[in-house]
């Protein structure tokens, strides 16, 4: 189920939302002050957070500051909410790493819209930064290699090199004649295992 995060201070607001939000089949959360967001994420892991600019202590913006600085938290999608609707708060919300932005008093239906669009194209994202061939999954955005979840060391160019094929795999499962590369690639390590013993890293042959 998806999980959102309202961070808002007006009651009434967040009674609002999360009865929308729920009538939606979404997962709510509520933090009222700015401080507890952070301990939040970390307990709650939301997919989306509904943010509110004003905020008792640490304001909104601020807050979308420190998540996008956040290794952990950075790629959670972000809509701020606010009162404010001159076009340079809007931009600088936007700046700070909003992703969306909606002024108050702003639709119903409009803001779930966008929830949605959001959550569809963070959810996009996140299939293209994994590549799955065989019994390797690829983390195209971290560069890692895994084989039934243990990490296999690669360097910049062996990494490319497995991106590249599992990628040609990919494309040609689809067509029903992967099963070549896809041998190609079980002996991909074994192959440059080979050549490194020989002196002949794959930086060489690629130069
Ligand atoms: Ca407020």
């Amino acid at each position: 189920m998806t999980k959102i995060l309202i961070v808002e201070d007006e009651a009434s607001l967040v009674e609002l939302l999360e009865y929308n939000l729920s009538r939606q089949q979404y997962q709510t959360c509520v933090v009222m002050e700015g401080q507890k967001v952070m301990s939040t994420l970390k307990s709650e892991a939301p997919d989306l957070i509904l943010m509110d600019w004003m905020l008792p202590g640490i304001s909104g913006v601020e807050l979308c500051h420190l998540i996008r600085q956040n290794v952990s938290f950075k790629k959670i999608p972000v809509i701020m909410l606010t009162a404010r609707s001159d076009e340079a708060d809007k931009v600088k919300g936007l700046s700070m790493g909003a992703d969306d932005y909606m002024t108050k008093p702003f639709s119903i239906p409009e803001l779930m819209a966008r929830i949605q669009a959001l959550l569809r194209r963070t959810s996009e994202n996140k299939k293209v930064s994994f590549l799955k061939a065989g019994v390797l999954k690829i983390d195209l955005e971290k560069k890692q290699v895994f084989r039934e979840n243990h990490e296999i060391h690669l360097g910049p160019t062996e990494f490319k090199l497995l991106t590249f094929i599992s990628g040609l795999i990919l494309i040609n499962s689809i067509n029903g004649i992967g099963m070549i590369l896809f041998l190609f690639l079980s002996n991909f390590m074994f192959l440059f295992s080979k050549l490194k013993a020989k002196n002949l890293t794959s930086s060489l042959i690629f130069k």
